[in-house]
């Protein structure tokens, strides 16, 4: 492909498709590539009820409409994994393509962190699970764990109780970590016991997952919980590999950019959660999205 384009926007989730939504609208010549299916977390996300202007609707459903939204006013979308994005705002594609562009925004988002304990990683997709939406409908009638105490982890276990016999929340500490509303209605539900200052030794399976190890912090006791499922909720890392050799990145791997989502590379832009921020929502998101697409307009426009 010759053509160069205005925007290069890698990840289409929230701050992403905003981004290709707003750049395309104001004549940008742009084009998004995403690895997967686009809309990013919100996929993975039950329910959105924290987004103004839309009381509740599905993740998948909300991602859907941004997707649309995104396309109207003729972005292109590259279905492509980016393993490289240059100085001169060239990015390279896994598949060896090389596409130009006078900016580049990287919106690749997070990926789920993985516990790292025996038996985790051989009984993914048979009773391990990093998707309560995409999987919980298999735990039908069955007792599940989700380790973390984080939003993530109890929104997600209030969508599982609609499916599971019990659920256990295993956290490190004697408190969460998530907002009050989650942490009421977990406290609430008579389906969820609450397992305190716990955390996971090891995954227990006979082909399929038939429990898991825990052990106190404090006493080193450990105990076995008997269980089809488990959901491990404890954080996520950046997906920033392919900006790394520019320097932009904390000891994190978060990307570190200005008032303007620019990082230290003129015309590479981040926005969305692979950002070094505090507050990683899809409203925070899309402002990002919009920001950067209107600083590649004036970047693009004064060339
Ligand atoms: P998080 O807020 O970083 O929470 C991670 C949880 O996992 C914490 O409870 C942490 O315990 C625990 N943990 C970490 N490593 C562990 C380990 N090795 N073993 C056991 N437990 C471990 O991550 P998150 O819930 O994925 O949320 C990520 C971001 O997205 C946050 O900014 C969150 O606010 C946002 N988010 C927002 C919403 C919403 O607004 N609806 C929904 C989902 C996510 P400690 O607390 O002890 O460290």
């Amino acid at each position: 492909m010759s053509d160069k384009f205005d925007l290069i926007i890698i990840g289409a989730g929230p701050a992403g498709m905003t981004a290709a939504l707003y750049a395309s609208r104001s004549g940008l010549k742009t084009c998004i590539v995403e690895s997967g299916a686009p809309g990013g977390k919100l996929l993975k996300t039950f329910h959105i009820e924290n987004y103004p202007g839309i009381k509740e609707m599905g993740g998948a459903e909300l991602a859907m409409v941004m997707f649309d939204q995104a396309l109207a006013f003729g972005a292109e979308y590259k279905a492509g994994e980016v393993v490289k994005v240059n100085k001169d705002k060239s990015v390279e594609l896994l598949d060896g393509t090389i596409l130009e562009s006078n900016c580049v925004l990287l919106a690749t988002g997070t990926k789920e962190r993985m516990l790292n304990i025996p038996g985790e990683q051989e009984n993914v997709g048979k009773g391990v699970s990093f998707c309560a939406v995409c999987d919980g409908a298999f735990f039908r009638g069955k007792d599940v764990v989700v380790i973390g105490g984080g939003n993530s982890a109890l929104e997600e276990a209030g969508f599982l109780t609609q499916f599971v016999n019990k659920l256990y929340i295993v956290i490190r500490r004697d408190q969460f970590r998530a907002e009050e509303k989650f942490q009421r209605e977990v406290e609430e539900n008579e389906k969820i016991e609450i397992i305190r200052e716990h955390v996971p030794l090891e995954v227990l399976s006979d082909g399929k997952v038939t429990g898991i190890v825990l052990k106190n912090v404090k006493t080193g006791k450990t105990q076995t919980v008997d269980c089809s499922g488990i959901f491990p909720y404890v954080g996520s890392d950046p997906i920033s590999d392919c900006v790394k050799d520019l320097g932009v990145c904390n000891e994190h791997g978060y990307v570190i950019v200005d008032r303007n989502m620019e990082t230290a590379v003129k015309g590479v832009y981040a926005a969305g959660d692979v950002v070094d921020k505090q507050l990683r929502q899809v409203v925070t998101a899309v402002g990002e999205g919009a920001l950067v697409a209107q600083q590649a307009y004036k970047e693009v426009k004064e060339k």
